[in-house]
């Protein structure tokens, strides 16, 4: 629990932090002191969360950058950056496919829904979206002005464009030299000012709990109680057995080990349910704490945030197999299959913001015929659920980063067993 100094170490704060924000969240939902909840809560809390949060984004997209750069002239060759790519891509689709498989499956076993009765839901204003083609989403991947992808915060344009340049920079061999040089102080400079946000970590995760805690309540969960135990029993299925399975088999890493190193993330991930905002957090995970190279990890990471939802592809089996039950429909099994295949394509087309997840199920809602005001019914737990579907997800990109790295042989295994790893400078 405690780093180097013997003070408290910054992830057992923000674990302390995000516990005390649930306690007070549920307390002040419950009490609800109108003025407290409007301007304690709802002000205060919800500004210091924000701008946390805020902080959080304002770090991707130059961190990707200049760690993407870094990265590829680390890597020195492009054969390499394709394996890499082509590695870690098949393993996004195979965790992925894996996981809403057995969502669907226990989700059939267990059977939410079933004798819902359906009263007090309000339906109205939900419309549903179209899924975007396979080819539509391909084509976006290479950006039409690099410099609206940056000002958009466009990752898959942005990591396009940044190994295209890093490719170059290879080419001209030591003239990029001055360039290459830039960009890793750039890179250092840029961990330095995750650090001094990381320091205000445990007050923004505070209001952010706190905040979304007092909103929410417990209560919200009673009617769709068999859905909720369904999709969390999944997701921790998923976060705990699959995923640790996959580390274990192929890459023969610790999955105890595993678990606790990347458990800052999670919290960030829980917190802001946003896979994006956790990238800088992620990466700090997988490098400075399981000793991931950079020239692994820059490019996986902010991949995996983008194109990687286990969770979110889990909450779309899980909603749909309860949807039909409720409306009494029987998708057959190439409603299922095609649930699985627009899932994984969706989660690939989309990127990690919070409540993308509800967007995506509208899709395959449409997709496979059922009614989209279904929605409705799960609209008000959405929330907490995305929270913990968003730490599943990044749980899938940091297993694949490591995975991948194992293979490459660009995981330092000393730092991977030290358990104080990455925390001792705080
Ligand atoms: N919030 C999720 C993420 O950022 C996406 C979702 O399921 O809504 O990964």
């Amino acid at each position: 629990l405690r780093d180097g100094d013997g003070k408290l170490s910054l992830t057992t704060r923000i674990l302390l932090a995000m516990g005390a924000g649930l306690v007070l969240g549920v307390i002040l939902n419950m009490a609800q002191i109108a003025f407290i909840n409007t301007h304690v809560v709802g002000g205060l809390f919800y500004m210091i969360g924000r701008m946390f949060v805020n902080a959080l984004q304002m770090l991707v997209v130059p961190l990707v950058f200049f760690s993407l750069i870094t990265g590829v002239a680390g890597i020195g060759d492009i054969r390499i950056l394709g394996r890499v790519g082509g590695k870690s891509f098949a393993l996004y689709l195979a965790t992925t496919g894996t996981a809403i498989a057995v969502a669907i499956l226990i989700a059939l076993a267990v059977a939410p829904g079933d004798g819902f009765v359906m009263d007090g839901i309000d339906t109205a204003g939900i419309a549903g979206r179209d899924a975007p083609s396979v080819w539509d989403t391909f084509a976006a991947i290479v950006p039409r002005n690099p410099f609206a992808a940056f000002a958009g915060g466009e990752m898959l344009q942005i990591i396009c464009y940044t190994i295209i340049l890093g490719v170059a920079a290879l080419m001209l061999a030591e003239r990029s030299t001055p360039f290459v040089q830039a960009c890793e102080y750039m890179n250092e400079l840029m961990m330095k000012v995750v650090q001094i946000v990381m320091a205000f970590a445990p007050y923004g995760v505070f209001c952010l709990i706190a905040k979304t805690f007092t909103e929410q309540g417990v209560g919200l969960f009673i009617p769709v109680m068999s859905y909720v135990l369904v999709l969390v029993g999944a997701l921790l299925l998923h976060m705990f057995g699959t995923l640790m399975l996959f580390l274990k088999l192929i890459s023969g890493l610790n999955p105890i080990i595993f678990l606790k190193k990347i458990r800052p993330a999670q919290v960030f991930a829980f917190s802001t349910a946003s896979s994006n905002a956790t990238i800088p957090v992620t990466l700090r995970c997988v490098t400075e704490r399981m000793g991931v190279n950079n020239s692994v990890a820059a490019f996986t990471v902010p991949f995996g945030a983008t194109i990687n939802m286990d969770g979110t592809a889990i909450m779309q089996g899980v909603a749909t197999v309860f949807l039909a039950n409720v409306y009494g429909i029987d998708l057959g099994l190439g409603g299922y299959v095609t649930v699985i295949a627009m899932a994984v394509l969706a989660s690939i087309g989309t990127a990690g913001v919070p409540g993308v997840g509800l967007v995506m199920l509208t899709m395959v809602l449409g997709q496979v015929g059922l009614p989209i005001e279904g929605i409705a019914l799960i609209l008000g737990v959405d929330r907490l659920m995305d929270m913990i579907r968003t730490a599943v997800n990044i749980t899938g990109d940091a297993v694949v980063t490591a995975i991948v790295a194992r293979g490459e042989a660009q995981i330092d295994m000393e730092v991977y067993a030290d358990p104080l790893a990455g925390d001792r400078t705080g």
